[in-house]
């Protein structure tokens, strides 16, 4: 059976796009951990960082910077946890390189009383 991200690549499977230039392509997670997960993946197959030289990881690293400035910028949210696996014991499930980009919506700088507070009431 054929690699579904290469498929989401070729835009033979579905997905939802939010990023996309000439060798990557950035799509929504399906089973996002947070608001707008996304995942960055190079068009071409590769299955892992053995796999990739540096070329192709500049290019993922640059569209990981423009996915991030763009979820930024759509949800005003400043922290992000950059994350990828590389083989099953690491918890690689698709076997085509991919990087996760996972917004956190940050701690806004209340006071821990404030903190308590809300928690107390909810
Ligand atoms: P990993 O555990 O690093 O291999 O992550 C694979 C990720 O791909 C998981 O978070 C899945 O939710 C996600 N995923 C699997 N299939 C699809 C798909 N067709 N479209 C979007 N995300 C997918
Ligand atoms: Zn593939």
């Amino acid at each position: 059976m054929e690699c579904i991200f290469c498929k989401i690549a070729k835009k033979e499977a579905e997905s939802n796009i939010v990023y996309e230039d000439e060798k990557t392509i950035a799509f929504l997670d399906l089973n996002p951990r947070g608001l707008a997960h996304t995942l960055v993946i190079p068009k071409d197959h590769f299955e892992n960082i053995f796999e990739i030289d540096e070329e192709v990881h500049s290019n993922i690293y640059k569209s990981v910077k423009k996915v991030c400035e763009k979820i930024k910028k759509a949800f005003n949210v400043n922290d992000f946890r950059i994350m990828q696996n590389n083989g099953k014991d690491a918890g690689q499930v698709v076997m085509h390189f991919h990087t996760h980009v996972i917004p956190i919506l940050g701690y806004k700088g209340e006071s821990l009383e404030e903190i308590a507070k809300k928690v107390r009431e909810a």
